[in-house]
């Protein structure tokens, strides 16, 4: 226990140098990445066996968000690592439409990720984990210089990163009822909100919803479409060689739908909740069954039974998120084929919480308003692990810098998602759960998976936040990298030439000239055709190679997105007429004409800065704009 805590406060030298405020996604990135970077750092949270609990669907990546992770694990974070010690079903998104929308994901143990996250936050030099409920901010001539704990024990610091989640005048529902809590069965975070209120923070209010968890011996499984994991799972780790469990050990999900019956008790069902009269704003893409019906009422959906562990008797019924009363809930899940038995583990609740307007933070993830002060995850208005992970990372080094005075870390939109996740947040704020989505980023054909160490790394060892073991790995993987780099881009030489090196490939009699870089794209060479040929060294190995085709891949079109982007810079003193009917543009989403109608921007700029306007989509404006009308 530390020695430190003691009632009444007195000012000089700190107790701790940083203090994060809560044991989830966004807390245990940030606690480990400060003392990473070699500040005495305390993680206080309610309860260290929830440390690391998987709040929803014990699930991590998807599309957009399995870039996050590849970044959290390139600067060092923990997430990527500890999904690879748990994760019992590689499931990634996207395959065929390529690397650069890869969505890496993988269903996780529950038990196993905490106990793994746990252990690690234990085993981390200077760090402390300490019980209790952070009730105040204690700030002097608008600097942090502490905390009250509930029972009125204060610690003094130079830093504090705030990461409470939904505990924030958390309230939860379920049909009519409604009660106080941050998540089911905890208490929520009460005195911590009035103290931001009294520092003049502006707060917001969002909700969020889960699904019923079912028991696994009541369901049929043999009515549902078999998901089986990948045959070739691809880890969230640079670190990881090979996945703790083989495939044939995974297990698989399974597919189901609504029916009309299904839909019927919903629709009867929706005047009695609550969450669903309240004027709060929902997550956009990951909606509550209620929303569903209420948008698509004739509509059937998809849902995905997904273990919650190896040997859990617990899954989770993703897409089935709902807020109904608890008997409304059975009543309706035992209409689906194969569910006609159900029982339920726990039934399913909407959460309502107070979350901190992002617009009120630097690029660092430090308050304008008082120094010291640094806030990721739910608190800032988004939703998921992923995210909250990334801004922990981030919040966690920048901790540990102020307290060092050292420099910052800051990404920008074409260094990485983390970038554009946290320019969105501060540039922009959000009226909604903000999730990330590989639209949002403008050079995502260059802010990949695969690469996201070469972006990162080098960023993150400035700042103290890699271990040695990774930097080694790191430096070697590429240094060898930019050697074949270096060989394929400088031998040049037209197509005939190349024909009588490899005459199976090359087909072409032709006086043009290419590098053997633009040659291994355009004629889909693999590593033995380069081999045998004597282009390459026997030495080379085929993941090095991988990542150099896959750069050769995006190479042109990362360019040309560019261009774009240029474009856009230039013409944004466009006007928009009031006229203008968004409906009409071939090409342009539903979300984003419902974004632009409500926003009304009145030239391209402005189109360009509303959240979740992507640069295709500014594209498809301009254009029309610019045809003859
Ligand atoms: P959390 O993981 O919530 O962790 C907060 C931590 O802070 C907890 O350890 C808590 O004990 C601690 N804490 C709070 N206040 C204090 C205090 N005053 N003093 C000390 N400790 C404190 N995400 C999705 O992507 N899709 C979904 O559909 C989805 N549904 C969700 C449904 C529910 C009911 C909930 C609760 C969350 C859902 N999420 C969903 C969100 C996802 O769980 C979060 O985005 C993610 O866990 C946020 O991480 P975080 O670190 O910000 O906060």
């Amino acid at each position: 226990m530390l020695k430190i805590l003691r009632r009444g406060f007195h000012r000089g030298k700190s107790d701790v140098d940083v203090i994060v405020i809560g044991g989830g996604h966004a807390g245990c990135e940030s606690a480990a990445a400060s003392a990473r970077c070699g500040s005495k750092t305390i993680l206080i949270t309610h309860n260290k066996n929830t440390i690391g609990e998987m709040s929803c669907n014990p699930s991590f990546g998807g599309i957009g968000k399995g870039h996050l992770i590849r970044e959290v694990d390139a600067l060092d974070g923990l997430c990527a690592r500890i999904c690879d010690k748990s994760a019992i079903t590689y499931q990634a998104l996207n395959r065929a439409q390529g690397p650069a929308v890869l969505g890496l994901r993988a269903q996780i143990d529950r038990k196993l990720y905490k106990k793994h996250m746990q252990n690690e936050i234990a085993s981390t030099k200077n760090l402390e984990v300490v019980e209790g409920e952070v009730a105040e901010l204690i700030v002097k001539e608008e600097k942090v210089v502490g905390i009250r704990l509930k029972n009125n024990t204060i610690i003094s610091t130079k830093c504090v990163v705030i990461t409470t989640g939904t505990f924030l005048r958390g309230r939860i529902y379920q049909g009519t009822d409604s009660w106080e809590a941050g998540r089911i069965g905890e208490q929520s975070s009460n005195e911590l909100s009035e103290s931001f209120g009294k520092l003049g923070f502006e707060l917001g209010r969002l909700r969020t919803g889960t699904p019923p968890r079912l028991m696994r011996n009541t369901i049929d499984f043999s009515k549902f479409d078999v998901v089986p994991p990948d045959q070739t799972p691809i880890p969230f780790s640079f670190l990881t060689k090979n996945v703790w469990l083989p495939v044939e050990k995974q297990l698989p999900t399974y597919l189901g739908h609504t029916n009309e019956e299904t839909c019927r008790i919903g629709i009867e069902n929706m005047h009695e909740n609550l969450q669903v009269s309240t004027e709060t704003i929902s997550p956009r893409y990951c909606p509550s069954l209620e929303l569903k019906l209420k948008r698509f009422p004739k509509l059937t959906h998809r849902l995905f039974l997904e273990h919650e562990g190896l040997d859990s008797d617990h899954i989770y019924p993703q897409g089935m998120s709902m807020t109904f009363k608890p008997e409304v809930q059975k009543q309706l899940l035992r209409t689906i084929p194969g569910l006609e038995k159900v029982e339920f583990f726990q039934p399913g609740y909407g959460v309502q919480y107070d979350f901190v307007n992002p617009k009120q933070l630097r690029k660092t993830l430090e308050t304008r308003k008082i120094e010291g002060i640094f806030l990721a995850g739910q608190i800032n208005g988004t939703t998921g692990y992923e995210e909250a992970a990334a801004q922990g990372v981030i919040a966690g080094i920048n901790a540990a810098a102020r307290s060092q005075s050292e420099k910052p870390i800051t990404i920008s939109r074409t260094e990485g998602y983390i970038g554009v996740l946290i320019d969105d947040l501060t540039s922009l704020g959000t009226n909604e759960p903000y999730r990330m989505l590989t639209s949002r980023a403008e050079c995502r054909l260059h802010l990949r998976p695969d690469n996201a160490d070469i972006r990162l790394t080098e960023k993150g060892k400035q700042c103290n936040a890699i271990s040695d073991e990774r930097w080694n790995e790191f430096s070697s993987m590429k240094s060898r990298l930019d050697e074949v780099t270096n060989i394929s881009e400088n031998m040049e030489m037209s197509l005939s030439k190349w024909k009588r090196i490899l005459p199976e490939l090359v087909t072409k009699n032709d006086a043009k000239v290419l590098s053997a870089f633009e040659l291994i794209h355009r004629f889909d060479l693999n590593l033995n055709d380069l081999k045998n040929a004597e282009i390459f060294d026997k030495n080379v190995e085929e993941d090095v190679f991988e990542r150099l085709k896959i750069e050769g891949r995006y190479r042109m079109d990362h360019e040309r997105m560019k261009n774009k982007r240029e474009e856009i810079d230039r013409e944004s003193a466009t006007e928009i007429p009031d006229s203008i009917d968004y409906s009409k543009m071939r090409g342009m989403s539903l979300e984003c004409i419902e974004k632009l109608e409500s926003a009304k921007p009145r030239n391209l700029a402005a189109a360009t800065r509303i959240s979740g306007i992507t640069p295709e989509a500014v594209i498809i404006l301009l254009r029309h704009l610019k045809s003859p009308q």
